[in-house]
């Protein structure tokens, strides 16, 4: 490909699971990409190493004193990566005018704001940052359309629904009558209800099929994982929420699909591994080489489906609940989650006590009728349910 300009990628969340997937599949082609921007929330060291290798224009850090430290790695590395600092420096990297590609792979609502940047600057937007849909909804939706921004799913399910559609995106409400997004069940798929309150954060992050952060780990036990992708899945693709459905498909083979008027049905298949719904959304509409391996269908184990248990898995129900009450109800739902699920890492809720904290503040949080309408109101309205969801769980916790 001489002569075609490389595409600049700015990676945030450098540092996480897919952000190192995203650097693996940049790496298998130089000629194509180069790294813009990287940032991380923490780890210094890997950060600066990740700088030494891409040699950035720019790597972000949240706060001062961790810039700081990155600049003092960086001059002994001899590496001249400008340092920036603070969550304005990640909507600056997100919409630089010399940014092609952004990947949004920051976990939890503080992803947000550099996506709705990339979203009003026109580029192409990976997202992997489901809670940054969730919260933002409609008005997400409504930044990528008035940006001009090519907005391409990479989790795995989205990306196979989106494997799954023609280009035209015009044809899509006329093709589609309902999805299936499929779902693992993560690790407590066959393990008696009644013991879900003894389980431990190491427990609940140890996946049968993938290797992710911890968030989304514990999300997956839960299955609030797939309750957010429900409402992700809801705004990708213009979908009413009961045209959202789930089943449990323990294999992690077939990663999503659609099913057509004609009761025709489309499903996308892989090795689970995320490097295709990554380099997917970096190609698209062509395909690369992604670093996963193929699917050898000779000594596949066979596709199993079964529905998912509402006992064991009552937080599900909640995506339906949320699309379904006044706009903003799934803002709080995620921002509930967020803090259930730190509490339960840091071991201060129980593992089947997140669902009470979740259903509690989405009960009791009266959202106001123009919560959506701004960014502002959205992140009042956040943090008015974390406080909440913070308070439910210094009552429940233990
Ligand atoms: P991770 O915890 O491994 O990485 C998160 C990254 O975000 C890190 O680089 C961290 O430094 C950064 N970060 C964390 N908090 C931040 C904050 N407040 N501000 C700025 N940066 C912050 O998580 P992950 O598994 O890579 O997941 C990232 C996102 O992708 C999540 O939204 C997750 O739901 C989604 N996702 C992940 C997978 C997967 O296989 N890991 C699959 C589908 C979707
Ligand atoms: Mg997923």
């Amino acid at each position: 490909s001489s002569g075609t300009p490389r595409q600049r990628v700015t990676v945030l969340g450098s540092t996480g699971s897919i952000g190192t997937s995203t650097l693996d599949v940049l790496s298998r082609h130089p000629d194509r990409y180069e790294v813009f921007a990287l940032s991380a929330h923490s780890r210094v060291e890997e950060l600066a190493e990740q700088c030494r290798v891409w040699r950035p224009r720019f790597a972000v850090l949240p706060t001062a004193e961790l810039g700081c430290a990155l600049v003092d790695r960086l001059r002994t590395l001899g590496v001249s990566t400008e340092v920036l600092v603070g969550p304005a420096a990640l909507e600056e990297v997100a919409a630089h005018p010399d940014v092609d590609s952004v990947m949004a792979a920051i976990v939890g609502a503080a992803g947000l704001p550099p996506c709705l940047a990339a979203a009003r600057a026109g580029k192409r937007l990976l997202l992997a940052n489901k809670e940054a849909l969730v919260v933002g909804g409609e008005l997400f939706m409504r930044a990528v359309r008035e940006g001009g921004a090519q907005l391409l799913p990479i989790d795995s399910e989205h990306s196979a629904i989106f494997q799954c559609l023609p280009e035209d995106r015009g044809t899509w409400a006329q093709r589609i009558d309902h999805i299936v997004l499929t779902a693992s069940g993560g690790p407590f798929r066959d393990r008696d209800p009644k013991t879900l309150r003894d389980v431990t954060p190491d427990q609940a992050c140890a996946h049968p099929n993938w290797v992710m952060g911890r968030k989304i780990s514990v999300d997956s036990a839960t299955m609030m994982n797939k309750a957010l992708e429900v409402i992700e899945a809801r705004w990708l693709f213009d979908l009413t929420p009961r045209q959202v459905k789930v089943v449990i498909h323990p294999q992690s083979i077939i990663h999503s699909m659609v099913v057509c008027r004609d009761a025709s049905v489309l499903a996308q298949l892989g090795t689970p591994d995320m490097r295709v719904p990554i380099a997917y959304g970096l190609s698209w509409p062509a395909r690369i080489e992604s670093g996963a391996s193929q699917l050898d269908f000779l000594t596949l184990k066979p596709l199993t489906f079964e529905p998912a248990d509402a006992e064991r898995f009552p937080g599900l129900q909640l995506a339906w609940a949320a699309l379904e009450g006044t706009p903003g109800s799934t803002a709080v739902l995620n921002a509930a989650n967020e803090i259930a699920v730190e509490a339960f890492l840091d071991r201060r809720l129980r593992f089947d006590q997140i669902h009470a904290v979740n259903a509690e503040t989405l009960a009791r949080i009266a959202v106001p009728a123009d919560a959506t309408a701004s960014v502002a109101g959205l992140l009042d309205l956040d943090a008015s349910a974390r406080r909440l969801a913070a308070e439910l769980v210094g009552r429940h916790g233990v």
